[in-house]
């Protein structure tokens, strides 16, 4: 049955594709007319050569040999076997006599969406409706449901969490003169919504927590500072209550940015219900997802009546066609709002597996003393969305490269603000950011994933050392 996994030399990229399309494992090995191995492809690997510029009629011939990995006839592996499905059995003359299938070959995503038969079901009834663009009733269904989850009063969607940020500082009336402190350790869309707006962001350094430190934000407020944005990080959620009290006292505005931290807590209130409006996002890798997708919550009804008018084109809510303000398309489709009422009703479920994912994780690196996982503090509850953890900074990308040849995907803690150009000039000094950023990795989590491999292979690319991890200073 070798025969499916054969391939001539004599072909050109695209033969092999479709070889590979077809073949037992997804695998080709490239042989001459003897059958004697040349090559063994997959799809990743036709992939890589398209990235590098060759076209799909290229011929093979141009590829072969740069990479072969193959098994003697006693089954002892030659070369890694991490990438590949199956592996060719050659014989003492190199010719292919058979196929051997590897452990490790399953491709192992960052990230998969826990998408069922539930979304299906009202996403379909939604088209069916004839609801497709954003009116219909799954908007305001899962406008109220979310809200209810985090405690807050009224939720407004949106079509992504960047928007719903960017709604949010709009509603508050923020804009030039302004200022808005930031934390150093966030994706860039906290730091663009500011600047949308016209005011200048101000960036500070993070705390053990890895959220913003209430310490830092204190001694950057100034008279010009009109906001704060918490962002609760890799599911951490900030020190509100550190952060409530100084924005009460110095008459700041706290948009909570909770796109990856749908259900933590602090002092026993969910994220999104705490600062004046919470934004959540719920692109595809997010804890509940929408496809494309965000929410602004709010308690207060005079910021939920400006973010409704905002997102719609800053029309008048009781005259048609009437304009007071210059607004935005920022809607989300009814389509969107149907994936996103189901996955309300399962993210109980999405959370515990996430946590129980962390958990497997935890045990599994137990014997690495020089890791670094996140801190649990007692007034705050912390969920998980991504594993997310601390390497020694030498070994970081390394082990994000060894794992990428065994077909698992990991990811670099994001890039420090700080340490770009382009928002540099906004920063204040931001040391505990660039080090955790530096040591951090983010491992596969979702709910299907085989932690074991994971790990095994974490294993096999690092060993511990025995020495403790280093503090951060
Ligand atoms: C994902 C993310 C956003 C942006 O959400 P989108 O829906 O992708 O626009 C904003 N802030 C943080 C911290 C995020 O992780």
């Amino acid at each position: 049955m070798i025969e499916k996994n054969l391939l001539s030399r004599n072909g050109c990229l695209l033969d092999a594709l479709m070889a590979i399309s077809s073949a037992p494992g997804h695998v080709v090995f490239i042989v001459d007319d003897t059958k004697e191995l040349l090559d063994v492809l997959n799809a990743e690997r036709i992939r890589e050569m398209l990235a590098a510029g060759h076209s799909i009629d290229e011929p093979l011939s141009l590829f072969i040999g740069n990479h072969c990995p193959s098994v003697d006839e006693k089954g002892v592996i030659d070369g890694d076997e991490g990438r590949f499905a199956c592996l060719p059995v050659v014989d003492s003359g190199r010719r292919v006599v058979g196929c051997y299938k590897t452990k490790t070959h399953k491709a192992i995503p960052l990230t998969e969406p826990l998408l069922g038969i539930k979304e299906f079901g009202y996403l379909a009834e939604a088209c069916l409706s004839g609801w497709i663009s954003s009116g219909g009733h799954y908007i305001g269904r899962f406008e109220q449901s979310f809200a209810d989850y985090c405690g807050a009063k009224h939720g407004v969607a949106v079509a992504n969490g960047t928007v719903a940020l960017h709604l949010a500082l709009l509603a508050l009336d923020i804009g030039p003169g302004d200022e808005v402190i930031v934390p150093d350790l966030t994706f860039a869309a906290t730091i663009n919504a500011v600047l949308y707006t016209g005011a200048t962001p101000v960036i500070v350094d993070i705390d053990d927590s890895w959220c913003i430190d209430p310490d830092a934000v204190r001694a950057a407020i100034t008279s010009r500072t009109r906001a704060v944005i918490p962002v609760h990080i890799y599911g951490q959620a900030c020190d509100m209550d550190a952060l409530m009290a100084m924005a009460r006292e110095h008459g700041l505005a706290v948009i909570e940015d909770c796109a990856e931290a749908h259900g933590a807590e602090c002092s026993g209130r969910r994220v999104g219900s705490i600062g004046d409006i919470g934004c959540f996002s719920f692109f595809g890798n997010k804890i509940i997802t929408t496809g494309e997708g965000g929410m602004c919550t709010t308690s207060f009804p005079e910021l939920e009546t400006k973010m409704r008018i905002l997102r719609d084109h800053g029309m008048s809510r009781t005259e048609k066609y009437k304009h007071a303000v210059i607004g935005y398309n920022y809607r989300m489709t009814n389509l969107q709002a149907a994936i996103g009422v189901a996955q309300v009703e399962k993210i109980e479920q999405i959370l515990m597996e996430r946590s129980s994912i962390e958990t497997t994780y935890r045990y599994q690196l137990s014997d690495f003393v020089e890791l670094v996982f996140q801190q649990d503090f007692s007034n705050r509850k912390r969920v998980v969305w991504l594993m997310s953890l601390l390497v020694p900074e030498q070994q970081r990308d390394s082990l994000i490269d060894s794992l990428k040849m065994r077909n698992i995907d990991s990811r670099p803690f994001f890039c420090p603000l700080s340490r770009m150009d382009l928002y540099r000039g906004y920063a204040h000094n931001c040391r505990y950011s660039v080090e955790v950023a530096n040591r951090g990795i983010n491992l596969p989590t979702f709910p299907k994933v085989d932690v074991l491999a994971v790990t095994n292979a974490f294993k096999a690319c690092i060993k511990p050392t025995g020495r403790a991890a280093i503090p951060l200073n």
